[in-house]
């Protein structure tokens, strides 16, 4: 079987185990003598999955008990909203920091609901970079705060978390969930969309501090209400049942590997393999400043753009696929997820050398 080393933004490679054990069990799971996309999401059988994957995520990201954790759907398109709507109950106001498009695409559903004041942005220069955040002018009586913590188009990561005191920190974790330790205590809520780093499209988790719930504006629909999903254990309506699944199986891989902490180390290598052989080239070029770079999406371009396609075809006829950039950015972007092996981002550099001699 030839498997390609996929480079892609989203969805994106999952580990090969996780991929053979549910092939294994597409028939019939855990001996019950069918597959999990058959299975009543009320049953026994599946709510020892969904129960399994909740524990073994708040292992792995060291949830406190005073947080929900709610499998949902819609993608992280649709926390857009369901942020604003369920967080704007006082002041209606909120502050954004506008790293990219995904900020921007959160702030205009934001602006329905409320007032949103844009705190900084790096739009000058194409987002290639985390602005810097003047605390003068946070607005003290936000409702909330929100970042995206991991700019997938553009490659660039908040390394460093803004204080903002009581007032809650909202966050796009869509590309970086679990590829890094970070503090869940230091958010109010944190939302990602499966596709990445989780498991297949479709499940999309939100991890929420409980006293957040419970305050949605008044013509907020009942399925974008937190609270609803809350008191159901995220059974008001059918989960994603067979994406849940897989995520389990995703987060029980990455407890055997060690957990967050193992794949951090192993992501820094990977990122650093990547890194030091573009700031040594003669002819590739990354295009994010050092010190926001990204440890998940590298984004990189060649002289010319005629360079640019010469290489993402030559790349996907050596199996190495999906480097084109993002449609806004255009280059290249290696998404290097945790599911990407050492040997990936090895095969990656060896024919980026491979290109620089030859060109
Ligand atoms: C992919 C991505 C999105 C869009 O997610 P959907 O699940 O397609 O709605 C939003 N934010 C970030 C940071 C992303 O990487």
């Amino acid at each position: 079987m030839k498997r390609v080393y996929n480079f892609s933004a989203g969805p994106s490679v999952l580990p090969l185990p996780v991929l053979e054990k549910a092939q294994k069990e597409l028939l019939n799971a855990n001996g019950h003598g069918m597959s999990v996309m058959e299975m009543s999401h009320r049953s026994g059988m599946f709510t020892d999955i969904i129960e399994e994957a909740e524990k073994l995520l708040r292992e792995l990201m060291d949830i406190p008990d005073n947080y929900k954790v709610l499998f949902l759907q819609g993608g992280a398109s649709t926390q857009f909203a369901m942020v604003p709507l369920n967080l704007f109950c006082n002041t209606k106001k909120a502050d954004y920091v506008n790293t990219g498009v995904w900020s921007k695409k959160a702030v205009s559903e934001a602006k329905k609901y409320g007032e949103v004041n844009i705190v900084a942005s790096s739009e000058d220069t194409t987002f290639n970079y985390i602005p810097e955040l003047d605390e003068s002018k946070f607005s003290p009586d936000a409702d909330y705060f929100h970042i995206t913590l991991n700019n997938t188009i553009y490659g660039t990561r908040f390394s460093k978390l803004p204080d903002t005191g009581d007032i809650p920190l909202v966050t796009d974790a869509s590309s970086c969930i679990l590829s890094q330790v970070y503090p869940v205590t230091k958010f109010g809520l944190i939302y990602a969309g499966a596709q990445k780093n989780i498991g297949p499209a479709g499940l999309t988790i939100v991890i929420i501090r409980e006293d957040l719930i419970g305050n949605a504006m008044d013509f907020t629909p009942t399925m974008l209400n937190y609270e609803t999903h809350a008191n159901s254990g995220s059974m008001y309506n059918t989960p994603p049942t067979f994406a849940i699944y897989v995520a389990m199986l995703v987060f029980r891989w990455l407890k055997d590997l060690g957990g967050v902490p193992e794949i951090e180390k192993y992501n820094i290598e990977k990122a650093s393999l990547l890194y030091d052989y573009l700031d040594n080239s003669k002819l590739f070029k990354g295009t994010v400043v050092p010190k926001d770079r990204s440890l998940m999406n590298v984004p990189f371009v060649l002289p010319t753009e005629e360079l640019n396609k010469k290489f993402i075809r030559e790349a996907a006829e050596a199996g190495l696929v999906n480097l084109a950039g993002h449609r806004s950015v255009g280059g290249m972007r290696a998404s290097i997820y945790n599911a990407m092996p050492m040997e990936g981002v090895k095969a990656l550099v060896r024919f980026m050398e491979k290109f620089e001699l030859e060109n």
